[in-house]
């Protein structure tokens, strides 16, 4: 077939994307390349308070903020840790952090200090930038800290970000190249505990242009966003903040997600595209009779991903948005956001289809036993290749080397396949990842904790499909013979060291983990018997 190419490489049937050649036109430039023409357009909004920043603002902001960052000796290559919930300062903050040459860590504000301090431990970060509300949680890593919501302070290691971005810039920046290191993100990736996903400068901006293709193709402009997605996940930060505001469109930004704020912020700041994960679809397509209370009249598009959106979900909130094309994309956090989306506008859908591939993406659908390249309609492992995929995992080589090949191919761990129109098709994964409610759950971190219980010998935790969440974290325990724990007491025992969504939602208790001859566990098996009995 025609979109099938030589060697069964499936290629995007969009427009190649194209890069600055100059290796040193790094995240920043790159950013503000239009600056001239939209100085004074809104940048970043936040919902709540409805305070601005224009673009012209956000560049001011930034390089004040970044000269205090190199005045407070972070240099090149130096990481920085950024633990806050969403707010207009994070992508400033962010933006300053690499504007240096710096590495920006964001981690997720529902982590509890342990989770934090193991981020910590491995990522080494010379700053924490964070909030009032989470500097407790950090406090006993000793690191000085920017915090985003306070002024002034007698603690020589806080500093305030009202303070610093008062500052007139003047220190020399060092040079920033694409190559270089952007962020680190964490991720499971398709096995084991979670892994700094290195992300460098051109895996970002290659990244927004592949996400605002069609916007480009279409020659649409000043669209405005509306972000609760979390910030700290690729989504929210790749797809949604970077993307976004090199397009030169609006964010509109909420510190958490609740409904009605939503369909507030929509009428208030005639918000055209929403980037949302499936539960959300899942909660509106629920209220009707509230959406009904608001102008939603100015949506055009509502975007779903980091999780499946099924075809009855797409149906019923394109009821509730008619003027609004409800689509999905897929992604993933070592591709620095998007692999594939689609675009009714542009090529024709198919419910449950993750779209076409993003531009200049090229993709293999692999037999896992014979390693062969599968055609259309033939189920096997998606890999895929292409100026998105990050550069390594941090200090990691064997897990980098499982995940990428010697080709550059990214073996994603979802299971999947083309039609013959080059739309792709997720159906399975065969990675160990969880995600409850589009967050990432690392099944194996989880059966750590449970192994550390005095009283547990042996743990596997799975995924167990859920109409809500997506998926639900569920563990397999086997305890020694005099225990007497209770499920209730296991959940507890996890719940008080895990965020909330890391929680294990259910406990069964079982006398033997089905094992492979060298001790890996048998997911699958454990998968199909929860099926089977619960
Ligand atoms: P993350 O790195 O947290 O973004 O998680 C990436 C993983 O989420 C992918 O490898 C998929 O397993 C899953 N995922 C993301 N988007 C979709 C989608 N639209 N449909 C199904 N699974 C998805």
């Amino acid at each position: 077939s025609n979109i099938q190419g030589k060697h069964g490489i499936y290629r995007s049937p969009r427009p190649s994307i194209s890069l600055p050649h100059h290796p040193n036109i790094s995240m920043l430039p790159f950013l503000f390349r239009h600056l001239s023409s939209i100085s004074n357009s809104p940048a970043l909004i936040d919902a709540d308070s409805a305070q601005t920043l224009t673009f012209s603002n956000l560049k001011t902001h930034v390089s004040s903020l970044s000269c205090a960052l190199l005045n407070l000796n972070v240099s090149k290559n130096d990481a920085v840790l950024i633990l806050s919930p969403n707010s207009i300062r994070f992508p400033v903050a962010f933006f300053a952090v690499v504007a240096v040459g710096a590495v920006a860590i964001p981690s997720n504000p529902l982590y509890t200090a342990a989770e934090i301090s193991k981020q910590i431990k491995d990522s080494n970060p010379k700053l924490i930038i964070t909030v009032r509300q989470l500097y407790d949680r950090i406090k006993q890593c000793n690191l000085p800290c920017i915090l985003l919501n306070q002024s002034a302070s007698n603690n020589p290691m806080l500093h305030s970000y009202s303070d610093l971005i008062r500052s007139t810039p003047t220190t020399s920046f060092p040079d920033v190249m694409q190559s270089d290191a952007a962020a680190i993100l964490y991720s499971s990736g398709t096995t084991g505990a979670s892994k700094g996903a290195v992300l460098t400068h051109k895996n970002f901006m290659a990244s927004a242009l592949m996400m605002t293709s069609d916007q480009e193709a279409n020659e649409e402009s000043g669209n405005v966003f509306l972000c609760f997605l979390p910030m700290c996940h690729i989504f929210g930060l790749s797809a949604l903040v970077y993307a976004q505001l090199q397009r030169g469109n609006t964010v509109v930004v909420m510190a958490r997600y609740e409904m009605n704020a939503v369909l507030r912020a929509i009428e208030q700041y005639k918000v055209t595209h929403l980037l949302v994960v499936p539960l959300v679809v899942l909660e509106l397509s629920k209220k009707q009779e509230k959406v009904k209370e608001y102008d939603v009249s100015t949506l055009r598009e509502v975007m779903s991903g980091a999780a499946p959106l099924g075809k009855e979900m797409i149906e019923a909130c394109s009821n509730i948005f008619p003027q609004a094309v409800v689509y999905q994309g897929y992604g993933m956090t070592e591709a620095s956001g998007v692999i594939s989306l689609e675009n009714r506008r542009m090529f024709p859908s198919h419910p449950g289809s993750v779209g076409p591939l993003a531009p200049s993406v090229e993709a293999q659908i692999v037999d896992s036993d014979t390693m062969k390249c599968l055609s259309p309609f033939q189920k096997g492992e998606i890999w895929i290749k292409g100026p998105l995929v990050m550069k390594g995992y941090l200090n990691n080589h064997k897990a980098t080397a499982e995940i990428i090949d010697e080709e550059g191919w990214l073996h994603t761990g979802d299971v999947g396949y083309f039609d013959d129109e080059g739309r792709l098709y997720i159906v399975d994964r065969v990675k160990e990842l969880i995600k409850y409610k589009g967050f990432q759950v690392a099944p194996s971190e989880l059966e750590d904790l449970l192994l550390t219980h005095p009283e547990i010998v042996d743990a596997a935790v799975i995924g167990l499909g859920d109409a809500e969440a997506g998926e639900i974290p569920i563990a397999y325990v086997v305890t020694s013979s005099m225990s007497s724990l209770t499920a209730q007491q296991v959940q507890q025992y996890i719940a008080q060291q895990v965020a909330p969504f890391r929680r294990l939602r259910r406990v069964i208790f079982t006398r033997e983990i089905p094992r492979s001859p060298i001790g890996k566990i048998l997911r699958k098996e454990l998968r199909q018997q929860s099926v089977a009995k619960l």
